[in-house]
């Protein structure tokens, strides 16, 4: 069996872009275009970029919550990207989505013993109701929350308190990886650390492998065992955490890091501001798709797209600047 849980090659998600009154395409937004990478059982791997950068599609596309436009998306040796809807069902329990906005994912009708229940009636081993209700009571533990809140309904807690929610029900079909996508940016800073820390320990005591997606480098540096950098689509690093935070090597990457606040003020790192926005997917720049915000830019970047090289052992890197050849 192969070592990896989860293989992602060359994985592309276009949206068609409408134009005009009847709706013609016109084009595609190519929001993933080329994701490659593999994560190990019990692995940590952030995901981190700004806004739009295509890091939260790369997720639903490998949950196939959108259907991906090409490429190769294998979990446990399984291809499952052409899988037949039946077949991913099943094994859509051994992964899970952790949403950024709990209250938008859970229903408002529902106790949060009915959500559970529902989400615990999937696995085939729950199928008494006795079972499920102490099930239900089990996980409620297991996230924090008093298992007596059970018959309450969502907005009766608090933001932190519905991602523990969420992070229950995502649990309650025994998932091998859970894909969070921005679980604490919706959340108070002061209870960002608390969803946090619950992640880390029940990636621990469970051996969760996790994919965790969000803007916020400082967050994704608490969490993972590795970290890929995405810009317009692509990832553009992806290196073990230490080996990014000692030495990131692509521009983009440099500059994502020097915002990141450094604790001992006797230690000083520049800033440095990107130019410009990040350019339309729709019409993404020729060649490297950062060469209008770089400042390292040379005649090859506008032509040519970088292939990633490995700069150093499990340190891969999408530069010109580094390119051996
Ligand atoms: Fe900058 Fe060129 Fe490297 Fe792109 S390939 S990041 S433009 S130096």
């Amino acid at each position: 069996m192969s070592e990896w849980l989860l293989e992602v090659e060359d994985l592309k998600t276009y949206f068609p872009v409408q134009k005009g009154f009847f709706g013609r395409r016109s084009g595609y937004v190519k929001a993933v275009d080329g994701v490659s990478f593999r994560l190990r059982q019990g692995e940590t791997l952030g995901i981190v970029g700004e806004s739009g950068c295509g890091k939260s599609t790369t997720g639903r596309s490998i949950l196939r919550l959108i259907n991906p436009t090409g490429g190769s998306v294998k979990f446990a040796g399984r291809e499952i990207i052409d899988l037949p809807q039946g077949e991913l069902r099943k094994l859509r329990r051994q992964m899970q989505l952790v949403f950024q906005d709990p209250y938008a994912s859970l229903n408002p009708r529902m106790s949060v013993s009915a959500i559970l229940e529902e989400a615990l009636s999937v696995r085939e081993q729950a199928s008494n109701r006795a079972s499920r209700k102490e099930q239900v009571m089990d996980l409620l533990q297991l996230v924090g929350l008093n298992p007596h809140q059970a018959d309450r309904f969502p907005h009766e807690f608090s933001g932190g308190q519905r991602q523990r929610v969420g992070i229950a029900r995502a649990l309650a079909v025994q998932p091998e990886l859970i894909i969070a996508d921005e679980p604490v940016s919706a959340l108070d800073v002061s209870i960002q650390a608390q969803i946090l820390n619950l992640l880390q320990d029940l990636q621990e005591s469970l051996g969760l492998t996790f994919i965790f997606i969000s803007h916020d480098l400082s967050v994704v540096k608490h969490f993972s065992d590795r970290i890929a950098v995405m810009y317009l689509g692509g990832i553009v690093e992806i290196a073990g955490k230490k080996q990014l935070f000692s030495k990131p090597y692509h521009p983009y990457s440099q500059a994502l890091m020097s915002a990141v606040p450094i604790l001992n003020p006797q230690k000083k790192r520049e800033r440095i501001v990107l130019r410009g926005d990040v350019p339309n997917p729709a019409n993404p720049p020729s060649g490297c798709t950062f060469h209008p915000r770089c400042m390292h830019k040379m005649d090859i970047c506008q032509a040519v797209r970088p292939i990633p090289t490995e700069v150093e052992p499990g340190h891969v890197v999408a530069c010109h600047l580094y390119h051996s050849s």
